[in-house]
């Protein structure tokens, strides 16, 4: 047996957790309800929740034969509820389809809805004793920190080498002492924030906490990166007076006034004319600027025009000429003013 394995065994003997409600049982109903009680949420949560849905549905023909209502009724408050329901669906496709004995085929284990590979492995080795490895969220963290595994554990590249990994320390023999071990360590010792590195039994060779890497793994999901969008914004000069407009409630800056805007690329010339009744001359445009909004990266080019003359047909309600100072005292968002308190006399 490898090292890594010998000493988490040794350690679950003494440390880790021997009286769940559904351990010391090879009832694989039993190990299949906590495992999917226990895939999101944590085992003192769920150990209530546990027993009053093993008292009302204790085998899986009882399961099979209820409503789905009752069923979800027993879920309320454990959340994500298509656990529920898939548990419900599954149950009744061993009644239909094995005769309401759960199988022992790992294939077919995972063909029953809402288990995937490693809560089959669990059911296989804690229930048949035939081994296959596990690798839960909290088994990936433990792996990803002792070996370094580098990248976001939901990346398939990472996840196949975490499954590598898993296939690869696997021992022949106390396979449940192992899997429970592995669980149990992921779960109490090396938890996400403030790990118990100093009673680890793997620190000796744990690459994370030799390296002081503990921290940074497993790898956070990467963010995505935000898109991006770019306008054209009209400094429409007339002596000392500019043209704002008032925002549409909704949106961003809604509400606020700011400068008239166009899309990238758009007839900055055309719109002033079309929307303000401002035949323009168009100046130098000033250098184009970033703001960050949750959502969205804008670059902004202001645009300023000198005004040649008004025409007299087009109004624009929701537009003002305001004196610059009066402007920048009006309620506008931050970038607006700055272009503003910059802009060229
Ligand atoms: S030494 Fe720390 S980081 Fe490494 S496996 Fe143990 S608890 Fe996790």
């Amino acid at each position: 047996m490898n090292d890594f394995a010998a000493r988490l065994i040794a350690w679950q003997a003494v440390h880790g957790r021997h009286d769940l409600p559904w351990q010391n049982t090879r009832d694989p109903y039993a190990i299949w309800v906590s495992e999917i009680m226990l895939q999101q949420t944590q085992v003192a949560a769920v150990i209530g929740y546990y027993r009053k849905f093993m008292q009302r549905f204790p085998d899986v023909a009882a399961l099979a034969a209820s409503g789905q209502d009752e069923v979800l009724q027993h879920w309320s408050g454990l959340g994500y509820y298509s656990r529920a329901r898939n548990l419900h669906q599954a149950a009744q496709m061993v009644v239909d389809e094995h005769g309401g004995i759960f199988p022992r085929d790992f294939e077919a284990i995972q063909r029953l809805p809402g288990i995937g590979r490693s809560t089959a492995a669990a059911i296989s080795s804690f229930a048949f004793d035939l081994p296959q490895p596990i690798l839960d969220g909290n088994v990936k963290r433990v792996f990803a920190r002792h070996f370094l595994v580098e990248g976001w554990p939901g990346m398939p590249r990472t996840e196949k080498r975490l499954w590598t990994l898993a296939e690869q320390l696997m021992p022949q023999q106390e396979m449940v002492a192992y899997t429970q071990g592995l669980m149990d360590l992921g779960a109490t010792l090396c938890t996400r924030s403030k790990p118990g590195c100093e009673i680890c039994p793997l620190r000796q060779t744990c690459g994370a906490f030799l390296n002081q890497r503990v921290k940074e793994l497993p790898s956070p999901k990467p963010r995505k990166p935000l898109p991006e969008k770019a306008i054209t914004m009209l400094l429409l000069v007339d002596g000392d007076e500019v043209l704002l407009e008032k925002r549409p409630s909704s949106g961003i800056w809604g509400g606020l006034w700011s400068l008239p805007e166009v899309a990238d690329g758009g007839d900055a010339q055309t719109a002033a004319r079309e929307r303000y009744g401002a035949e323009t001359d168009m100046l130098p445009a000033l250098p184009v600027f970033t703001h960050v909004f949750t959502h969205f990266r804008l670059h902004i080019t202001p645009q300023p025009m000198r005004i040649i003359r008004h025409l007299p047909e087009a109004r624009q309600l929701s537009a003002v000429w305001l004196s610059r100072q009066e402007a920048i005292g009006a309620a506008l968002p931050t970038p607006i003013r700055k272009i503003l308190k910059n802009l060229p006399d």
